[in-house]
C-alpha cells in the first residue's frame, strides 16, 4: 500500500529520466585488482549514487521487484536514495531482506538488473550497487538498529547451517520471540558467503559483523559440531521443538579421475577457502599453500571462474587456464564474472574433458591428459551433450589442479536420521518448497539443501517463508 501511495505521488520526466547517462559503479583496473583479494567495485559516493538512482522511471509495475526473489521495494528504495535519505532506504531494504549489504554484492545482474525497463536501451539501473550502497550507508552511520523482539515464546529451535538461509532463519524465529541455537560444523558462520564466495566478490568483514549482530540480538552458535558425527538429528529434535537444516550444498562433486589423490590436485572448496584465507586473512598458513605455476581448473560454472579468479591473484601462479567440455555457448557462469575472469589474465579451452591427472615419482602432479571434445545432440539440460573425438588425447604440463564440477548436498548426517526423507538426488523433500516441511513434523528445511545448488537470493527467500510455518507450528496456529 505505501509503495503505491509513494508510486502514485512520485511525478518524473521520463522522457528526460531515460536520456540520462548511467552512472554505474566503477571497478577496480584488472592490473590493479589481480595483486590483492580486495572487493573489485569502488563504492559508489553519495553523489552518484543519488545521480544513479534518479535515473528510475518508478515503474508501477516495478519488473524489478518482481525479478528480486526477495521482491525488495526497489522503486521506493530508489526514491529515498535519491532524496539522499540514505538510511531510509536501507530499511526499505531491510523490510524483505535480511542482509542487503550482502545480497546487492553477490547477486547477479540476471536479476533485479536485468529485469530494469532501462535495460532495453542497454542502460538498466545499477539496482545491486544501490542497494549495497544504502545498506553500507546506514552501517556506517548508526549500524544496523536491532528490532524488538516478540515476547519469549519459550520455543527452542535448532537450525542446522550457518548459511544464508540457516542465518535467515534464526534472525525471524528469534526476532518471532524463539530461542535458537545454531549449529555448523565450521568455526565461524556464513556457510558459502564466508567459505565459498570470494573475498574480491565479498568482504568477509561483512558476514562477520552479521553474525556478531545476530548474536546481539539472542542468537547463539555452536561452532564446530558436525550434526551427524557430534550430535544427531534424534537427538536434536529430543532437545528442542523444532529443528531447520539449512545445509546447503556443501560437498564438491567428484568423480574419479585416475590420479586424483596427487598432491596438487584440489577440489574447488578447499581451493577457495585456502586461497583467500591464505591471502587475506592468515598469512602464516601461506607457506602451507602454494599452488602453481600453472593451474588447471575444470569446470565451467561460477565456482569454477572464481577459483580461477583465486589463482590469477595468488603469489607464484603464472598461468591459469580453464578446460571445460563443452563451448562458451553452453557455460553456465555468468557472463559478467566470465568477462571478469577474462580480464584478469585466465586463459579458457573449451570442448576438452580430462582423462587422468599424472604424477611425478614423489606423488605430485605434473600434467594432466585430456580429450578433446564435439557437441552432439542436446542432454537432459537443453544444452548438446559433449561427445569424446577419438584419438584426440593430449597432454598438458600442469602443478596444479582444481576440481570445479558442482556441489551437492553434505547428507553425512542422514546415516543416522534414516527416517528423514531425501529424494534421489540426495536432495531434502518437503511437501512445498514456501512450507519447508519435512516428512517429520518438527523438521523444515529451505535453501540449496532442497533443490540443488543455486544463488544466495532464493535460498534467503525461501527460508524467510519457511520461517513464518515455523513460527506458526511454534505457536501451534498452524492447524496442523
Ligand atoms: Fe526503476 Fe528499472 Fe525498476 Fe523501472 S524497472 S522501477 S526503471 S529500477
Amino acid at each position: 500500500m505505501a509503495r503505491t501511495r509513494q508510486r502514485k505521488r512520485m511525478r518524473i520526466d521520463r522522457k528526460a529520466r531515460m536520456q540520462m547517462p548511467p552512472v554505474h559503479a566503477q571497478v577496480r583496473p584488472p592490473q590493479e585488482r589481480v595483486h590483492d583479494f580486495g572487493e573489485i567495485y569502488i563504492p559508489y559516493t553519495a553523489e552518484d549514487a543519488q545521480l544513479e538512482a534518479s535515473r528510475c522511471l518508478h515503474c508501477p509495475n516495478a519488473p524489478c521487484q518482481a525479478a528480486c526473489p526477495l521482491h525488495n521495494d526497489i522503486p521506493r528504495a530508489l526514491g529515498l536514495i535519491e532524496a539522499g535519505k540514505f538510511v531510509e532506504a536501507a530499511q526499505v531494504y531491510r523490510e524483505t531482506s535480511p542482509m542487503p549489504e550482502i545480497c546487492g554484492r553477490v547477486c547477479p545482474q540476471t536479476l533485479c538488473e536485468a529485469a530494469c525497463v532501462l535495460n532495453k536501451a542497454g542502460k538498466p539501473i545499477d539496482t545491486r550497487h544501490l542497494e549495497a550502497f544504502a545498506a553500507d550507508a546506514q552501517r556506517q552511520a548508526e549500524g544496523v538498529p536491532l528490532p524488538e523482539l516478540a515476547p519469549a515464546s519459550g520455543k527452542r529451535v535448532a537450525v542446522i547451517g550457518a548459511g544464508p538461509a540457516g542465518l535467515t532463519v534464526a534472525e525471524s524465529l528469534t526476532r518471532a520471540g524463539h530461542q535458537v541455537v545454531v549449529y555448523d560444523k565450521c568455526p565461524d558462520a556464513g556457510g558459502l558467503l564466508k567459505f565459498g564466495i570470494p573475498n574480491f566478490k565479498l568482504d568477509k568483514s561483512l558476514v562477520d559483523e552479521k553474525t556478531r549482530w545476530l548474536k546481539q540480538l539472542g542468537v547463539s552458535f555452536r561452532f564446530g559440531v558436525t550434526v551427524g558425527e557430534d550430535v544427531t538429528l534424534a537427538e536434536l529434535r529430543e532437545e528442542y521443538d523444532a529443528v531447520f537444516i539449512g545445509i546447503g550444498t556443501s560437498r564438491v562433486m567428484l568423480p574419479h579421475y585416475e590420479g586424483d589423490d596427487l598432491e596438487g590436485v584440489y577440489c574447488a572448496t578447499e581451493f577457495l577457502t585456502r586461497g583467500q584465507f591464505t591471502c587475506d586473512r592468515q598469512p602464516q598458513d601461506a607457506a602451507h599453500f602454494a599452488p602453481g605455476p600453472r593451474v588447471h581448473v575444470l569446470g565451467g560454472g561460477d565456482t569454477a571462474i572464481d577459483c580461477l579468479r583465486t589463482a590469477v591473484r595468488l603469489p607464484g601462479v603464472t598461468e591459469v587456464t580453464c578446460y571445460y567440455r563443452r563451448s562458451e555457448a553452453e557455460m553456465p557462469a555468468h557472463r559478467q564474472d566470465y568477462q571478469y575472469a577474462l580480464e584478469e589474465g585466465a586463459t579458457f579451452q573449451w570442448l576438452t574433458n580430462p582423462v587422468r591427472f599424472i604424477g611425478d615419482e614423489h606423488g605430485k602432479l605434473k600434467a594432466v591428459e585430456y580429450q578433446k571434445m564435439q557437441l552432439g545432440e542436446p542432454d537432459a539440460s537443453g544444452r548438446r551433450r559433449p561427445v569424446p573425438i577419438p584419438d584426440s588425447n593430449f597432454i598438458v604440463e600442469a602443478e596444479t589442479v582444481v576440481l570445479a564440477l558442482g556441489y551437492r548436498a553434505d547428507w553425512s548426517f542422514n546415516e543416522h536420521s534414516p527416517d528423514l526423507r531425501v529424494t534421489t538426488k540426495g536432495l531434502i523433500e518437503v511437501d512445498d518448497p514456501l512450507s519447508g516441511r519435512t516428512n517429520l513434523p518438527d523438521v523444515f528445511a529451505a535453501g540449496d539443501a532442497v533443490y540443488g545448488a543455486n544463488l544466495v537470493s532464493p535460498a534467503i527467500a525461501a527460508a524467510r517463508e519457511v520461517a513464518q510455518v515455523m513460527d506458526a507450528f511454534l505457536k501451534g496456529t498452524d492447524g496442523q
